[in-house]
């Protein structure tokens, strides 16, 4: 059997979208991964590549110049992009999840022609910025303002560990007015729009995350997205979208980490024999395998329930919960089956262990999505 995706059940489509995303991440990434996990740096070229190859439009209409795949395919083809290296595959999935998401269903006609186009054709790179330093799990609390200004906005506050926050072309940004949250679109070139240093963080070394000050940036009235005091729910479900590109994104951690145990334990010997002869290692190997296939098989089961526009909501915290510990729990296996190796930079699977943490944290934690699931169970409740 393949560890990876098969080609078998794949369509034609699928399987040249799955062919080009595993070939650019091949050269592109994966031989890069580890220097930009040292040196903690973005490769914005690497995303304007992607861009220009469709990647940063994939779900996104063909009338908007996106690729207007369905959502399997376009989580293929991210799981290629995360087997290679988490730290590209979260900009490229918060920029297709959220505020494309958000563009595309409740954007006007006119914000839709302005940036919608430009981002599916990779030429703009997008964030969200919902976490602020009193807020992360409790969103609904956030304190950032946006009050009415002549004729259009004026922001003011302060938001936290914003991907691409200090890279990208334009945030999505919550902040509160009268009538309650509501989402703006924010070029990052606007005067008062600070973002801070790139935090230091244990694993997703090379994303760029930082806080955003926003001091009294002052927006065009046509910079609100969709209806004023609407934003927690367009955000809410952009979530739940982008909450399955972290299920995917963990999916390609641990895949990758199985691949690399796998043929590690066929190469080292102890005891006057490979790793793999014996039984507990057997063992290991096999659960790690099987939790890697049952977290892929979830995603993409919640993959076929939005593309038949059924509910997805507690699906997708189901998936995004069970593949985000089965990414801890594998890359914990594979470091032990590595020994003392696992331990050291200069093998794989330390990076993807560290890398792996963050997808129990961002998007809802996994108390959060627990939460979810169990009020998915009572839903009078
Ligand atoms: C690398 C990185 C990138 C990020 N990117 C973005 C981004 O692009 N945009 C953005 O808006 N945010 C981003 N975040 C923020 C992220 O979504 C938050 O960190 C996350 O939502 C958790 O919030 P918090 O860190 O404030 O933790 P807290 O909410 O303070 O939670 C701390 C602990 O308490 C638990 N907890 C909280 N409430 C409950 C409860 N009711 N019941 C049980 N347990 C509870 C949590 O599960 C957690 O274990 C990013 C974070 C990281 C680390």
């Amino acid at each position: 059997m393949s560890i990876a995706i098969e080609a078998t059940g794949l369509s034609e489509t699928q399987r040249q979208i799955v062919d080009l995303a595993r070939e650019f991440a091949r050269t592109r990434i994966e031989p890069h991964a580890a220097e930009w996990d040292r040196t903690g740096y973005f490769p914005r070229d690497v995303l304007d590549e992607l861009g220009r190859l469709g990647f940063l439009g994939m779900c996104t209409p063909e009338a908007f110049d996106g690729m207007g795949l369905d959502t399997l395919t376009y989580f293929l083809a991210l799981e290629e992009i995360a087997a290679a290296d988490a730290s590209i595959a979260i900009s490229v999935s918060i920029h297709n999840a959220i505020p494309t998401t958000m563009l595309v269903r409740h954007g006007s006609a006119a914000q839709q022609e302005r940036w919608l186009r430009s981002m599916a054709r990779g030429e703009r790179l997008a964030g969200f910025a919902l976490s602020e330093p009193e807020s992360g799990s409790d969103a609904g609390a956030l304190a950032t303002r946006a009050v009415r200004d002549r004729d259009g906005w004026l922001l003011s506050g302060t938001k936290a560990w914003a991907t691409n926050g200090g890279t990208a072309d334009l945030m999505v940004v919550m902040a509160r007015t009268e009538r309650g949250i509501s989402a703006f679109i924010v070029p990052t070139d606007v005067p008062g729009y600070r973002p801070g240093r790139p935090e230091d963080k244990m694993g997703l070394r090379a994303s760029n995350t930082v806080a955003i000050a926003l001091e009294d940036v002052r927006l065009p009235a046509d910079h609100l997205l969709g209806e004023d005091g609407q934003g927690f729910r367009y955000a809410m479900e952009g979530l739940d979208v982008g909450r399955l590109g972290i299920a995917v994104q963990a999916v390609g951690i641990a895949r990758r980490a199985l691949e690399h145990a796998v043929a590690y334990c066929a190469e080292r010997r102890q005891f006057g024999a490979a790793l793999r002869e014996f039984e507990a290692v057997q063992f290991k190997l096999a659960d790690m395998a099987t939790r890697v296939e049952a977290a892929r098989a979830l995603t993409h089961a919640v993959a076929g329930r939005i593309d038949r526009s059924e509910g997805f909501t507690t699906q997708a915290s189901m998936a995004k919960l069970f593949a985000s510990e089965t990414a801890m729990w594998v890359t914990t296996q594979a470091v032990q089956l590595f020994g003392g190796y696992g331990y050291m930079r200069d093998f794989p699977v330390e990076k993807l262990f560290r890398d792996a943490k963050v997808t129990e944290l961002y998007e809802g934690t996994s108390e959060i999505q627990r939460i979810v699931i169990a009020r998915g169970l009572y839903p009078r409740g």
